[in-house]
């Protein structure tokens, strides 16, 4: 019996990583995206790599919004990627505030191992994509192969303020580059 290959996987941030960085954004009408996010991102798609969104929304466990706020909101950032061919596998969300009991909440590796068990996904050809060193902590803890600081969001800040202690994290400006770097790691492509 034939089994199915294991697929790679991008695992990202969404506030400061894919959209820009908004004080507990909860309208789809707050979302403005980072314009080489689409096209990054397709090309990851377009090379094998499922997507899969990692996301703390603490402002629902503080009651600043609700769960079906955050949906509204990826169903919005779902249908504006779907313009550009990019698909999302899942997003996953931790609703809790950081002093409330979670599952999921990084730099729980949690969803990703959830994520890894659901759809088959190789976590060792995998990389993790944020601004925060909660999402680098995140993608070490599962077991990526590299986890990448974006200088959006709050990245520049960490890397200014955290430099050298980033690594092993892999530095980058964007999202350009993100996929630039994977791509050119994967021999006779
Ligand atoms: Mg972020």
């Amino acid at each position: 019996m034939l089994t199915n290959p294991r697929k790679p996987a991008i695992f990202l941030d969404r506030d400061g990583t894919l959209i820009h960085e908004k004080h507990y954004l909860h309208r789809p009408e707050e979302v403005e995206f980072f314009a080489e996010a689409a096209p990054a991102l397709k090309r990851l798609s377009d090379a094998g790599f499922a997507l899969v969104v990692v996301t703390n929304q603490s402002g629902v466990g503080r009651g600043y919004f609700t769960e079906a706020d955050v949906d509204r909101v990826h169903a919005h950032i779902r249908d504006e990627m779907a313009r550009d061919g990019v698909e999302f596998l899942k997003f996953y969300s931790a609703f809790e505030a950081p002093d409330q009991p979670s599952r999921g909440r990084k730099p729980s590796p949690q969803f990703l191992w959830d994520a890894r068990d659901t759809f088959n996904l190789d976590l060792s050809a995998s990389y993790m994509v944020g601004d925060k060193r909660i999402d680098l902590e995140a993608g070490w803890n599962a077991g990526v192969k590299g986890s990448f600081l974006v200088r959006t969001g709050y990245g520049a800040e960490l890397e200014r303020t955290e430099g050298s202690s980033l690594n092993p994290g892999i530095v980058v400006d964007g999202w350009q580059q993100v996929a630039d770097w994977i791509l050119n790691s994967i021999p006779n492509r």
